[in-house]
């Protein structure tokens, strides 16, 4: 592993942070990944002889802003361009009230969520290894400390321009931008508006993740700036779930009363959030003031009709018909949501064409009319968006309780095994699938 390169930049993004001296254990393991990356098992993550930093960033929280910056994690350093975190780590000089470190359960939905988001073919960070760190964590209850080794693209955030703009020079943030670019977007380098279409890039790749999490029916459940990356992957799954019943007010976060993070409200936050990035971006974008912020306002006013295009696209793939129009979709999603339908069942049993769910007048007319304009390509295009598993919430929590309450860890194994071909639509598969019988809205997560 090499240092990482974030600290090419100055001194004011970063601060010089080990791990706690403890003598973790390794729980789980990502050996395809590992082998990917050349990481033998052994590795001590908590004893590297690089040196590790904890990064500094702001962020949005639920719409304010505040100061934070890596609490309970450290950057380790880089292999084939992917940052290594370890998150659950201790202590640092951002860690405000907080004791730095991580529980098991949710460090275990960490692993699995991302992995299984991984496997769906949605951007997002990845889990390497679960680590026993030996601690016992204070939370509601005392809990058993762990630790996860977090692999991204980078841990640029929406909030680290932020922060730029707000504690740094015009210069700190070109070199946060320039960096970023050279990460992510090397390609737009020679552009002469470089910045601007680095913006524009992001806004593309954010404007894609959220329709991909839309059309899996993922709720993040904490997008707040500091949780939205720059290279469009899904980062921090900290309360976040899969809705079972269709229904756009879905909210599982305990701390999200007000349904800001709700799963109809998503696209609308990711464009907020855009909109806070360009707020801190645009001195980057013309000499002039007063110009610099008309481009910015341009810019910002095309992330709606991006959005619209990427998830009109998905949900023609979702239902077969690569040239549906918008109201032929709609009318199925409403009568979803009335009839209260599973998300995940309602597109798989499209897929099979099972007939089984024609159990109204309003969806049998809908999938009469449907299945008519069917082509041979649809199957096909179907089953590549349309997961025959996704991680249910009532199979998530059973694995996570029996691993943390009676040390069995066959459940979570099972789980993340079958989670790994969500498209595969095996006969295993299917007898997972069956909802929870209880009623799924009232599930509720934790950070
Ligand atoms: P999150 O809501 O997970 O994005 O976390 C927001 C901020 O709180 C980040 O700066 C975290 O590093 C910090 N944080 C979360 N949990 C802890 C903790 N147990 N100790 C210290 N900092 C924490
Ligand atoms: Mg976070
Ligand atoms: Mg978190």
């Amino acid at each position: 592993m090499k240092n990482t390169s974030y600290t090419t930049l100055p001194n004011l993004f970063y601060q010089e942070t080990k791990p706690q001296d403890v003598k973790a254990t390794t729980l789980l393991w990502n050996e395809s990944l590992a082998q990917t990356l050349e990481i033998p098992r052994e590795y001590d993550f908590f004893h590297t002889k690089t040196s590790s930093i904890a990064q500094a960033y702001m962020g949005h929280q639920f719409g304010h802003l505040t100061m934070l910056g890596d609490g309970r994690a450290v950057l380790l350093g880089e292999v084939a361009g992917y940052d290594l975190q370890i998150k659950g780590s201790g202590r640092t000089k951002y860690s405000r009230g907080g004791d730095g470190q991580a529980s098991l359960g949710p460090m275990l939905r960490e692993y699995v969520i991302s992995e299984a988001m991984h496997a769906l073919q949605i951007p997002t960070t990845r889990s390497l290894a679960l680590l026993d760190t030996h601690q016992i964590v204070q939370r509601a209850t005392e809990e058993r400390g762990a630790a996860i080794i977090r692999v991204a693209s980078s841990h640029l955030r929406v909030g680290t321009f932020q922060y730029a703009r707000y504690y740094g020079t015009l210069d700190d943030l070109r070199q946060l931008a320039d960096y970023a670019i050279e990460r992510h977007f090397p390609e737009l380098q020679q552009q002469p508006q470089k910045y601007i279409a680095f913006f524009r890039a992001v806004m593309l790749k954010q404007a894609t993740l959220v329709a991909q999490w839309m059309s899996v029916g993922f709720v993040h459940g904490v997008m707040n700036t500091d949780n939205m990356t720059i290279s469009g992957e899904t980062i921090d799954y900290g309360p976040c779930a899969f809705m079972d019943t269709y229904y756009g007010g879905t909210v599982f976060s305990s701390i999200d009363s007000a349904g800001r993070y709700r799963y109809e409200n998503q696209p609308k936050i990711a464009g907020w959030n855009l909109a806070r990035f360009v707020e801190a971006l645009y001195p980057l974008f013309h000499s002039n003031e007063a110009q610099a912020l008309e481009i910015a306002q341009q810019e910002i006013n095309r992330y709606g009709e991006y959005y619209e295009e990427v998830w009109l696209q998905l949900m023609r793939e979702k239902i077969g018909l690569p040239k549906a129009e918008r109201s032929f979709i709609e009318t199925l999603l409403t009568i979803m949501e009335k009839e209260q339908r599973d998300f995940t069942e309602t597109f798989r049993a499209l897929t099979l064409q099972d007939h089984t769910i024609c159990t109204t007048t309003a969806m049998t007319a809908w999938y009469d009319n449907w299945i008519m304009q069917l082509t041979t390509e649809s199957q096909t295009m179907m089953r590549k968006v349309n997961p025959a598993m996704i991680p249910r919430n009532h199979l998530v929590e059973q694995a996570i309780i029996n691993w943390t309450l009676a040390n069995d860890t066959t459940a979570f194994h099972n789980l993340q095994q079958l989670l790994q071909n969500p498209y595969a639509y095996t006969k295993e598969q299917c007898e997972y699938v069956i909802p929870s019988s209880e009623k799924s809205r009232s599930y509720t997560t934790y950070c």
